[in-house]
């Protein structure tokens, strides 16, 4: 039994979940009873983009499978070590599109700001894993040139707060940022893209609800949920309190191979996630980014299984299967 002292008892709860994540490759292995012998495979891709997952995620696995599909996605593997012409470190051309440090400008009307580098978990398929954040880094010079930005171009009429994952900063820090960009009169949406309702659930707690309840911005979730099994009881709760301030809620995934790319799961996904007021919004081809070639669904099976979801869901539970092109003004569809 660990007594915390007093300190750790006055950060959230959620402060504290983040901080007993687990993070190192014998903890991992440990917590999930999974054998020994795969220590020095873990720890070498481990070196490359270092793990962490939250216990109440853990806490959502099959202990001893290694084939668990919530494990798959935080697992570091010797595939990641392979090299692939076709995967870069850049894949969907953020460099191009950064107008000032932590302010993407890459669609009409929409801006996406990178609040923050730090997630509540590490997912192996990100294509954000070799982003430089130290570089685009938010200090308050940042927020305040992008929110100069936002300003001065009339056409913005929604600001993305994304990461990273932007619910990693506290609720004094995003409740001070949301109220500055609601300060400027064209912006309308809040819009937060956000893996921590579904890796972190405590998150969603008084503070959070409070800001979003004062500001005048519609918010709108967009949720990164990738597989049924990582909604539980404490994941509808928070979703349901974010809904009952008035917050829109959208999903969307990613396409990962081994671990959603059937028909069965995605059906499932769209069914357990809507009886908990989530629609689905996108499906993403994943990105091509280096050390994530062997989560790649082929396109030609992900035309099949969208197929397959058309003719077995109804068609406001049929997410976009999307990709995104580097240089093309919008999510590109990728029709069955
Ligand atoms: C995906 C993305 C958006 C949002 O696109 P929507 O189609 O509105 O969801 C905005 N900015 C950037 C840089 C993006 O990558
Ligand atoms: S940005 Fe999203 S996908 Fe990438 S590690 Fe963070 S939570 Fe996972």
């Amino acid at each position: 039994m660990i007594h915390r002292n007093k300190q750790t008892l006055q950060m959230p709860s959620w402060q504290n979940q983040l901080s007993d994540a687990i993070k190192s490759p014998e903890a991992l292995i440990k917590a999930l009873n999974l054998p020994i012998s795969l220590l020095p495979e873990i720890e070498k891709a481990h070196q490359l983009f270092p793990i962490r997952v939250p216990l109440s995620f853990i806490s959502k696995m099959e202990k001893g499978n290694i084939n668990d599909p919530l494990l798959k996605q935080v697992i570091p593997t010797s595939d990641e070590l392979i090299k692939h012409a076709n995967y870069t470190k850049d894949p969907v051309g953020d460099a191009a599109a950064e107008k000032t440090p932590g302010l993407l400008h890459k669609y009409f009307g929409r801006v996406l700001l990178t609040v923050t580098g730090a997630c509540g978990i590490h997912c192996r398929y990100c294509f954000r894993r070799h982003f430089d954040y130290s570089a685009s880094n938010p200090g308050k010079q940042n927020w305040l040139d992008c929110l100069e930005y936002i300003r001065n171009d009339e056409s913005i009429f929604e600001v993305i707060l994304s990461g990273g994952d932007p619910l990693s900063l506290s609720d004094q820090k995003l409740a001070q940022l949301v109220k500055q960009i609601a300060e400027i009169p064209h912006v309308r949406f809040l819009r937060i893209h956000t893996r921590q309702i579904v890796v972190l659930p405590d998150r969603v707690n008084d503070e959070l609800l409070q800001w979003i309840s004062n500001s005048r911005l519609k918010c709108i979730f967009v949720i990164h949920c990738n597989h049924p099994a990582e909604i539980a009881e404490d994941t509808t709760r928070a979703l349901n309190k974010l809904q009952s301030v008035g917050v829109e809620l959208f999903n969307q995934s990613v396409l990962l191979r081994g671990i959603n790319d059937s028909c069965h799961t995605l059906e499932q996904l769209s069914l357990t996630l809507f009886e908990s007021g989530v629609k689905p919004y996108y499906l993403h081809l994943l990105d091509k980014v280096e050390g994530a070639s062997h989560f790649d669904t082929p396109e030609y099976m992900a035309r099949e299984i969208l197929d397959q979801l058309q003719q077995r869901l109804p068609g406001y539970l049929v997410p976009k299967l999307v990709r995104e092109i580097a240089g093309i003004p919008y999510k590109s569809p990728v029709s069955s």
